[in-house]
């Protein structure tokens, strides 16, 4: 099956029972039992519903693993994949992975004896120079937040299968329409598929697929344990935008092709991050692992009041947190989602306070460059 067929027509397709073409809401806590464990596969919501199922399925399916996942959040996700490890274990991650995966390993995990080190994982040296005795697992975003590096991820699996460790990718910004990591020699995926794979700024929901029996029983027992699963309501509501993923992805991509094309040529435009210029220093890496690009561009326009001047000005980017849906997105990462980080550091990794972020929706890309040209003026 092919990509935007088996968006259709992967995982669990409607209903056997009554021939409904869409899965229905099984909006039910618990499930009767014709004798004591007696059921039919479910025996209480927490642990499997028939809804969530139907969406665990698909997610596996396109991500090419063994089990799915869903929960209730993208930090829910990667909070229940790090519960795998024990106090004393040790991960290596991209040094700069979304803020919430920062917060989450230091603030919280770190406290439980989960330790981590964040390196710049473009350049694997730096993983095989920071393997300890104790490490377990190398974490990966890519392309990463806000300057869209890439990491090898085929190589990074290497690296990670010859020292016995788990290579885990956060898929979010490429999603399995571009971009398979389990098919690279990745062992877990995760997705904030609060992003392009609910696509619609309505759900807020996380998605793990595994690509082993031991995971996936280890992963389901953390998940009914801990409990933090996606409602029926939710699920359905997911299922719903990812069957349009292919189409939307498509667009956002074409729409991202040319504001590129635009901004690199804008006199106003001092730089421009997108691993599909020729000119990104890790596009042949970009090339070879996914499929498209992506919807993401930062570029640079030179100071935070220009920044400023621009985000003031802007008609259909609407200034927001988040990404990857229907209506394009403005944000300034210094000010924004990376105001934490001291500006010296910030500067160091090249998030000036005029790095403006945007995330390209779906509206005619002739309105989105008008716009940006006003703005920019
Ligand atoms: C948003 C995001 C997350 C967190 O997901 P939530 O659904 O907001 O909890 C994790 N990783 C990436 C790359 C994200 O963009």
């Amino acid at each position: 099956m092919r990509q935007k067929t088996k968006l259709i027509h992967g995982g669990i397709s409607g209903d056997p029972h009554t021939g409904a073409v869409s899965v229905p809401i099984y909006q039910v806590s618990t499930y009767k039992q014709e004798g004591i464990g007696g059921h039919k596969g479910f025996e209480y919501s927490r642990t499997g519903n028939p809804t969530r199922h139907a969406l665990e399925e698909l997610i596996k399916d396109l991500e090419e693993g063994y089990a799915g996942f869903a929960f209730s959040s993208g930090m829910a996700a990667i909070t229940a994949v790090m519960m795998l490890f024990n106090s004393g274990d040790h991960v290596i991650l991209t040094d700069d992975v979304y803020g919430g995966t920062y917060r989450v390993m230091t603030k919280v995990l770190r406290r439980l004896g989960i330790e981590s080190t964040f390196v710049d994982t473009s350049d694997l040296t730096n993983v095989e120079k920071h393997i300890q005795p104790n490490t377990k697992a190398i974490y990966i975003e890519t392309p990463t937040n806000p300057l869209l590096k890439i990491t090898d991820i085929q190589a990074a699996s290497a690296i990670a299968k010859a020292h016995g460790l788990l290579t885990i990718v956060d898929n979010t910004f490429s999603t399995p329409y571009w971009q398979t990591p389990i098919a690279l020699g990745a062992d877990i995926v995760i997705h904030s598929a609060t992003k392009y794979l609910g696509g619609h700024s309505d759900v807020v929901a996380g998605l793990v697929v595994v690509n082993s029996q031991e995971l996936a029983e280890n992963l389901h027992f953390i998940q009914n344990s801990t409990g933090g699963i996606l409602g029926p309501q939710d699920s359905w509501l997911l299922m719903r935008g990812i069957k349009t993923l292919g189409v939307r992805m498509e667009e956002h991509e074409e729409n991202t092709r040319k504001i590129v094309e635009f901004l690199v040529n804008h006199p106003a435009v001092k730089k421009v991050y997108y691993p599909g210029l020729e000119t990104h220093p890790n596009h042949e890496i970009a090339k070879k692992q996914a499929r498209g690009f992506g919807g993401m561009v930062s570029f640079d326009v030179g100071s935070g009041e220009k920044a400023d001047q621009l985000l003031n000005s802007v008609h259909y980017f609407t200034l927001a947190e988040s990404l990857g849906a229907v209506e394009s997105l403005i944000s300034l990462p210094a000010k924004m989602t990376h105001a934490s980080i001291p500006k010296e550091r910030r500067e160091e990794l090249g998030i000036t306070d005029g790095l403006v972020r945007i995330s390209v929706g779906l509206e005619d890309v002739e309105d989105l460059i008008e716009d940006l040209e006003q703005a920019l003026k």
